[in-house]
């Protein structure tokens, strides 16, 4: 079926889909996981073939992700689906007032390559809890997680109620010329802006789960040791091809040693000495991100920056070895794009306002990290920054929790997933009012006489 055909019977089913009940919105998600169990081998062979992704990292970052998403979908979902009363001001004193979440109708699901299964997969969860027909555009960079998600989709859904649409940018062009009801996009920042521009033409409502740079700061009260090692694995995880990775350090002077002798240690501990014939460490996803991350690599050459530590970088087989930078300058490569790979600037500071300054100078991250053992130091750094997310002590997890709001501000996002999040973005909250009888209504229609001017200065100044 072509692209505006497919598009016009999920329009035609919309209402169909809508109406249906908690039971049969569960049964859905409940036909979902089981096929995400029944595929999860050939989940792990797709991944393995498109990124050389380890076993482990599929398990816990792809399929972990969405069965935990179903899980909390079903649990929660006739809370979710709840008529929420609210009060009624006495100035409308005589009726009553409630709102539900209705679904918004036909939706769009674009998603990128680094996480292929949990970021079509979890999207759609929501779209399918909150009622929701569905199109899913995945990236064209994996075609083996892409055409696992159409399988796994045509195995279980009817298309006028979830299709995939495989392709790049001509099937995505294609598809935003449609009035969708809500587009939910994940990707870069700059096709986040097309979408959007795109999106602004039918008046299509967005989400858009963008990347960019997530700073790290390590204080002088940090414990260096997990510090490092957390940092080392959430970076170099996935080669370091993840929106929510720590991009930059800035670690206290006293600490700065202490903590690249331990990040290079737990390097070493993770990946060995021969991390070209490491499983556990993942490939580039193709040579034109590898040859990206090889030009930053070049920039920081030819500005005689010191490499902290340098690995090998071979272009067969699209390995990068972890590297560590000692603080490229603002206009390097480096400091001016997202960096989605396994290369780790560092910066020491010993005046956390100027740590402060230079995070606020530039655009607000997706994530904002902080090692440090003093809850002072913590709200300082959170009140006086802006973030998508931040997590203390730790980094990456706080995409695992969903009952927390997921997603960025600004630059790195509009929107928020994830749960009850994700549920409400793919909804529209539906106000409904009724009047039981009318006590004060007559005070406000015409004849407009001196008594009701007055009863309407009274309402201004107490209610
Ligand atoms: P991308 O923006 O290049 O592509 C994302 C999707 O958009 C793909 O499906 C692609 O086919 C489509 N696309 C590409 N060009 C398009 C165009 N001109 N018009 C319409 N659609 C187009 O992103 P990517 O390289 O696949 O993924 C990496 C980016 O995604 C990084 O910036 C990363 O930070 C971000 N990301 C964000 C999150 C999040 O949850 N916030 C998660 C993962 C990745």
């Amino acid at each position: 079926m072509g692209i505006r055909a497919l598009f016009d019977e999920q329009q035609i089913h919309q209402y169909d889909v809508g109406r249906t009940t908690v039971k049969v919105r569960r049964r859905k998600l409940k036909k979902l996981l089981d096929a995400i169990y029944r595929y999860s081998d050939e989940i792990k062979r797709a991944s393995y073939l498109d990124q050389g992704k380890p076993e482990l990292e599929v398990l816990t970052t792809e399929i972990y992700q969405i069965t935990s998403e179903i899980k909390k979908a079903r649990r929660d979902l006739s809370e979710w689906m709840d008529k929420q009363t609210v009060g009624t001001p006495i100035s409308l004193l005589g009726a009553s007032s409630y709102f539900r979440y209705e679904p918004k109708g036909v939706c769009l699901i674009i998603s990128p390559w680094n996480f292929p299964f949990n970021l079509s997969f979890c999207p759609l969860v929501s779209a399918i809890a909150a009622g929701n027909t569905a199109i899913i555009k995945p990236s064209e960079n994996t075609p083996h997680a892409s055409s696992l998600i159409k399988k796994i989709v045509e195995d279980i859904f009817s298309e006028n109620e979830v299709a995939v649409v495989e392709g790049g940018i001509e099937s995505s062009t294609e598809l935003l010329k449609l009035p969708f009801n809500h587009i939910f996009f994940t990707g870069s920042s700059a096709i986040g802006k097309i979408v959007m521009k795109a999106a602004a033409e039918n008046l299509s409502s967005v989400t858009l789960e963008l990347g960019g740079k997530s700073p790290t700061i390590i204080d002088e009260t940090a414990n260096i040791q997990n510090a490092a090692k957390r940092t080392a694995w959430g970076k170099f995880m996935n080669n370091g091809q993840i929106c929510i990775a720590p991009d930059y350090v800035f670690v206290h002077e006293k600490k700065k040693d202490a903590f690249i002798k331990e990040l290079k240690k737990s390097l070493q501990t993770f990946y060995g000495t021969r991390i070209e014939e490491n499983e556990d460490y993942s490939r580039i996803v193709n040579e034109h991100h590898h040859a990206r991350l090889e030009s930053y690599l070049d920039d920081t050459e030819k500005r005689k920056l010191e490499f902290i530590q340098k690995g090998q970088i071979e272009k067969s087989n699209r390995l990068i070895e972890p590297t560590i930078v000692e603080a490229p300058k603002a206009d390097s490569a480096l400091m001016k794009n997202e960096i989605f790979g396994p290369i780790l600037p560092i910066f020491s500071y010993s005046d956390i306002n100027s740590v402060i300054d230079q995070i606020n100078q530039v655009e607000k991250p997706l994530a904002l990290y902080i090692y440090s053992d003093s809850s002072k130091n913590c709200d300082y750094i959170i009140q006086n920054t802006r973030a998508g997310g931040t997590v203390i002590n730790n980094n990456n997890i706080q995409f695992s929790n969903g009952n927390l709001p997921f997603g960025g501000v600004n630059n790195s996002g509009i929107g928020k997933s994830h749960g009850f999040f994700g549920f409400a973005e793919f909804s529209n909250a539906r106000a409904v009012m009724k009047q039981h009888i009318g006590l004060t209504l007559f005070a406000f229609m015409p004849p407009f006489k001196k008594w009701k001017i007055k009863i309407a200065e009274l309402v201004v100044k107490w209610f």
